[in-house]
């Protein structure tokens, strides 16, 4: 990627001025306007780098003035402007595209480009991978990034279709996996991989998604301010009349009990009735019959009965079902016989020595087992709708040479750091995971630099960083890690609770510097831990998780008779989403953590397989509001973003490069020797211009391609002489 970035600048454009319109220093080629050269555009340029303080206020004078892209490097930072800025029309696509980064402002479409050109050229996979909190835009980028090859990418010879599949597939994975929380009216509750597959010719011409941990919780219950997924909201404001009687519902979404928790089921910025026009129309694009919409909306109807189905408690306590309406619909939308189902919502099956009990029960546990049925329905469809959209945007030409050859970009869009007031195990896993692409990210960017400076012929100057390792081994280690200790709690029913898995925690790694409990910390910090808690120290600093809730969602359990109930579904959906072999009684399931665990490895070596990329999204209030800039909210994403660590190791040896032609090309004219043109190599050409400008042997290293320059102040310096 390097490489396609460091052009020639153009020889005609005029020189300006390099300094930005508030007196700080750029070096940007002179095609920029001074609006454009706000701060410096690059923070490996900053002369105090490692200032965090200098760090954000680029940021905030770059952001003032809309600038909302900078880079570190290769690595692009966007902060949310929370206003339509007009900057991804078609015109603006054009403008980025074949230029090389310096010679534009930094864009969202110049990594696009860049990245597709690499992909094109160089024939080898990419992706983008695209991090920061809930609400800072990483969703919005990856929808760009896909409208950007979807202009501007050539047409495939067949299967054209693909792009609109490509595109139209979001609305309908968002209305299934989004919802407005107090951080975000658009909320991706789920993580994202997105592969796009182009052919030979750079046309796109299939791909495929992986999905991560959605937040099914959210299915029986919100917080207040927030909405369950959007999906409900959309199909009873704009679904017709004849559709709600045949599902038995009403429009009215205070009539569900699992749509009134968060108390807002309608939000300003949302218009769900058009919305539920744009998903109808995309679930046809896709490849959806009119029975398969149909047999989807059953289930997302059978999920809103599921919520007004209630129990009383007869004379023994046990529980009945006391909204016989409900379970009527509830037979029919979900396919299953009513008395195996009103049986399987009240009882609960034990096999006992080969025998099979019922076992009645209580008013809390049918609850339980009601809300168990909601989630593992409404979750287990969600998985469904991926691999039916991913049957849709698998390439068609399988079989033609053409596929052979194909190359894939990936787009990752997936939750960044979560520290909120009260963690539980979602925050952890959602923390784990950032970990994890900590750890890459460190490894590939350390790679990158390391092969450049091999490749260039200069000797490799070891960098101190922070190896966060040891955080993923704690977590993950087999035996020995966090995710293991609970599985082997979650083994023994009946005994363990989350209290006596925060116990062997503490038996098992008291030691480690980076795990901490009440019992286990000092006077000091004892304070701010309460008994049912859990610190650890993460590379982007400290999060206490509370382990109430722990066991239960890690074993994600569903009573046996209800998945025998659901595996016997008519739906052909839910035939699909429940399979008999669950069954058996040797197979245990994997717990959450475990396949949340092992997703994540297998999308590390996918990640690892291609040329990486980055956008690190900001936030810059929590107020969803242009133009403020809250300074203690972005110093904590910074942090979290490792950004700081990034642009160390980005300084580390050199900050700035430049192919020797391109070096040439722009400083010759301040050297009598190599103005007005140089014949020789440029290499020594380069040789003779920085002697004449007296660069000094420390400030500077030639490579085989490329002069390295140790210190902006020299380059600050070289520019600045261009303008005497
Ligand atoms: P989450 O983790 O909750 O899914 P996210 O990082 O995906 O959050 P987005 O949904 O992409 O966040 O962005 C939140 C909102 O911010 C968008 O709905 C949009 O209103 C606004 N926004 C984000 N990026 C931009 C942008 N580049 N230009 C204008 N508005 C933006
Ligand atoms: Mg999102």
């Amino acid at each position: 990627m390097e490489g396609s970035r460091e052009g020639v600048p153009p020889p005609n454009r005029r020189k300006r001025k390099a300094l930005g319109s508030d007196g700080v220093r750029v070096t940007m080629e002179s095609a920029l306007t001074a609006r454009d050269r706000v701060g410096v555009q690059d923070f490996v340029l900053l002369e105090n780098f490692t200032s965090e303080a200098a760090f954000i206020e680029n940021l905030r004078r770059r952001f003032r003035e809309n600038l909302i892209y900078t880079y570190i490097g290769p690595v692009l930072v966007s902060v949310n402007p929370y206003r339509d800025l007009q900057i991804y029309s078609r015109q603006h696509m054009e403008r980025y595209r074949g230029v090389s980064f310096y010679e534009v402002p930094p864009h969202l479409f110049a990594v696009a480009d860049t990245v597709y050109r690499a992909l094109r050229t160089e024939r080898r996979d990419q992706a983008v991978m695209i991090s920061g909190e809930s609400g800072a835009g990483k969703t919005e980028a990856t929808k760009r990034l896909l409208q950007f090859y979807a202009e501007t990418c050539p047409a495939p010879e067949r299967g054209g279709a693909v792009r609109d599949r490509l595109l139209q597939s979001n609305p309908v994975l968002e209305a299934f996996g989004n919802a407005k929380t107090l951080r975000n009216d658009n909320s991706s509750r789920f993580g994202k991989y997105m592969d796009v597959q182009f052919d030979f010719k750079g046309a796109p011409v299939g791909g495929h998604i992986l999905s991560y941990l959605l937040e099914k919780s959210r299915v029986v219950h919100q917080n207040h301010g927030e909405r369950n997924f959007h999906i409900f909201y959309q199909l009873l404001e704009g679904g017709e009349e004849e559709t709600l009687r045949r599902l038995g519902l009403e429009r009215n979404p205070q009539s569900y009990l699992y749509l009134v928790k968060g108390q807002c089921a309608k939000v300003s910025s949302i218009n769900d009735k058009s919305d539920w026009k744009v998903v109808r129309k995309a679930l046809t694009v896709i490849d959806f019959t009119e029975d398969e919409v149909e047999d989807l909306l059953s289930i997302v109807a059978s999920v809103l009965h599921l919520g007004n189905t209630h129990f009383a408690a007869d004379e023994e306590s046990n529980a009945q079902v006391t909204t016989e309406n409900q379970l009527k619909y509830l037979t029919r939308l979900l396919g299953v016989e009513g008395s195996t189902l009103r049986e399987a919502l009240t009882h609960r099956k034990i096999i006992a020595k080969g025998e099979e009990l019922l076992s009645p029960l209580n008013l809390e546990q049918a609850a339980y087992a009601r809300d168990a049925l909601a989630k593992a329905v409404y979750s287990r469809t969600f998985t469904w709708l991926v691999a039916k959209i991913n049957r849709s945007l698998a390439s068609k030409d399988a079989e033609s040479p053409s596929w052979r050859s194909t190359t894939v970009l990936g787009l990752l869009d997936i939750y960044g750091f979560e520290v909120f007031q009260h963690n539980s195990f979602e925050q952890f896993c959602i923390n784990y995971c950032n970990e994890k692409l900590q750890q890459l990210f460190i490894e590939l960017t350390l790679k990158s630099e390391q092969e450049e400076y091999e490749a260039e012929g200069i000797a490799w100057e070891p960098v101190q960083y922070f190896n966060n390792k040891i955080i993923c081994d704690l977590v993950e280690e087999k035996f020995k890690g966090i995710i293991s200790i609970l599985d082997e709690e979650c083994l023994r029913p009946g005994e363990a609770t989350d209290l006596t898995f925060l116990e062997k925690l503490e038996d098992t790694i008291k030691q480690h510097p980076h795990f901490l409990t009440h019992k286990l910390a000092d006077q000091r910090t004892r304070k701010s831990l309460d008994r049912g808690e859990f610190r650890l120290l993460h590379y982007a600093g400290e999060v206490t998780y509370n382990v109430t809730g722990f066991l239960d969602k890690n074993n994600d359990l569903l009573f046996r008779n209800l998945k025998e109930t659901m595996c016997s579904s008519e739906n052909p959906i839910l035939g699909q989403c429940f399979d008999r072999s669950e069954l058996s009684d040797k197979k245990r399931p994997e717990t959450v953590a475990t396949q949340f665990k092992m997703s994540l490895l297998e999308l590390v070596e996918i990640l690892k397989s291609k040329e990486p990329a980055y956008v690190r999204c900001i936030k810059p209030n929590d107020s969803k509001q242009p133009g403020r800039f809250d300074e203690v909210l972005i110093r904590h994403q910074v942090k979290y973003l490792g950004l700081m660590e990034n642009l160390r190791v980005r300084r580390a040896g050199f900050a700035y490069r430049r192919k020797y032609e391109a070096f040439l090309q722009r400083y010759k004219s301040l050297c009598p020797e190599t103005w007005p043109t140089w014949t020789g190599r440029p290499q020594d050409g380069v040789t003779v211009l920085v002697r004449h400008l007296g660069y000094k042997p420390e400030e500077y290293k030639m490579g085989r391609t490329k002069i390295f320059i140790r210190f902006p102040k020299t380059l600050f310096a070289t520019e600045d002489a261009l303008e005497i």
